[in-house]
């Protein structure tokens, strides 16, 4: 049942849409925004962070500094995040000055593995099986119902697989910093077939869309390759779309959300995790569908009619850069070589500190076919080592 007001303010271009986060998906948000002539003001740490780097407005300090919060929000018609794990309380200061879309309601259920697993449980749709646990013993405990090896992971803050370990018996679990890190979730190992992603928006309106699932490939539990579209049946499109949208009626949402589920045994769709804002695997959609992700969540928070998912390509790829591309000297890697592949699309998030592992870009590829697209986008990738 929505809450949403019918009348909720519509915010035309022309208005101040601020961003808490500097990122890479702020730095996306931003250059959508910009370009359907928003203005845009970054709230974050520094001025050389990636979204800083695109928007002249710009306000750097402690997202806990209540003064710094205060001169961010008092400037804004409307505010959004890039990233749920944003302090709830800078997100409770913005809100009693602008509107400011994920609610701390959304934030606080997807900041909190347990609290979002048993949120989406508690609607119906179907979780990975899951328990809270806080020793080798507990871990143990949860293996004899659901099997070896188990995924514990860290409750709050984890990203791009950080604070999760695979055990495979009781041994492993001895090993686990336990009086650490907080809170621990214990799920069971998946044997899924594929991993697939759903983007829905919900706008300010009660409007709802979802992209056309896309289809995700993990190296070390960090996203590697992504593309659209997905190998499912026409039915399990629909399934997929279909608890997306229940989601984000059920949370609420205002803005772009992602769920990510695990295929299993070619048919059935497990949730594996949301996020509430857009998300990586997402990202082609710039190159491949009529509205980008980032252009959606525009839309959305200005409660602006979304705009039309479809691909307007045949086939689309994506493949992140991590900091591993960049060579021991320091020196750029040959972007001019990944650029010589058709119709493959550089993007670069103005990071300068490459290490291992972090995202520093992608590249897209558009194809006429599916194969196609996955091989352009990964020969180019190749082409940088
Ligand atoms: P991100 O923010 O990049 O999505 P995250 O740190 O929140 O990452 P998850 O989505 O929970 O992490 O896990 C990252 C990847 O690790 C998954 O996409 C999947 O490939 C693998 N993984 C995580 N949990 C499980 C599980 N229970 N069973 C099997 N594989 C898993
Ligand atoms: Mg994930």
């Amino acid at each position: 049942m929505s809450k949403i007001e019918p009348q909720a303010a519509t915010i035309l271009p022309g208005a101040t849409i601020g961003m808490v986060g500097g990122g890479q998906l702020g730095r996306m948000f931003a250059i959508a925004a910009t370009q359907m002539g928003y203005h845009v003001v970054v709230f974050t740490g520094s001025a050389d962070d990636p979204a800083a780097q695109v928007t002249p407005r710009v306000v750097t300090g402690d997202l806990l500094d209540r003064q710094v919060v205060d001169k961010f929000a008092k400037q804004c018609d409307v505010i959004t995040l890039e990233f749920e794990n944003i302090p709830a309380q800078t997100i409770q200061w913005c809100s009693q000055f602008t509107p400011t879309y994920p609610s701390p309601d959304i934030l606080a259920t997807a900041q909190d593995r347990l609290i979002e697993k048993q949120t989406l449980q508690d609607a119906g749709l179907a979780v990975t099986p899951f328990a809270a646990v806080d020793s080798a013993a507990a871990v143990t405990a949860f293996a004899e119902q659901h099997g070896w090896p188990v995924i514990v992971k860290t409750v709050r803050s984890g990203y791009d697989g950080k604070g999760q370990h695979r055990l495979q018996n009781p041994a492993n679990a001895e090993q686990v910093a336990w009086d650490q890190d907080g809170d621990w979730i214990a799920e069971q190992c998946i044997a899924f077939d594929r991993e697939v992603s759903v983007i829905v928006a919900r706008s300010s309106h009660g409007e709802i869309r979802c992209f056309p699932p896309l289809e995700n490939r993990h190296r070390n539990h960090i996203l590697d390759v992504s593309s659209c579209p997905a190998t499912l049946s026409p039915e399990q499109s629909e399934e997929a779309i279909s608890v997306a949208t229940r989601v984000a009626e059920r949370l609420d949402l205002v803005g772009v959300l992602c769920v990510e589920f695990f295929v299993v045994d070619g048919e059935r769709l497990l949730i594996n995790e949301i996020a509430p804002r857009p998300h990586n695997s997402g990202h082609l959609t710039i190159e491949a569908c009529y509205t980008s992700q980032f252009q959606q969540h525009v839309r959305a928070v200005c409660g602006l009619p979304l705009g039309c998912t479809d691909l307007r390509v045949a086939a689309a790829a994506m493949v992140n850069l991590l900091g591993d591309v960049w060579p021991a000297t320091g020196a750029a890697p040959p972007w001019d070589r990944a650029l010589g592949i058709d119709n493959a699309s550089l993007h670069l998030y103005g990071k300068t500190d490459a290490k291992p592992a972090r995202k520093m870009g992608h590249l897209t590829a558009t194809a006429s076919d599916l194969a196609a697209a996955i091989k352009n986008a990964q020969q180019a990738a190749a082409h940088l080592h």
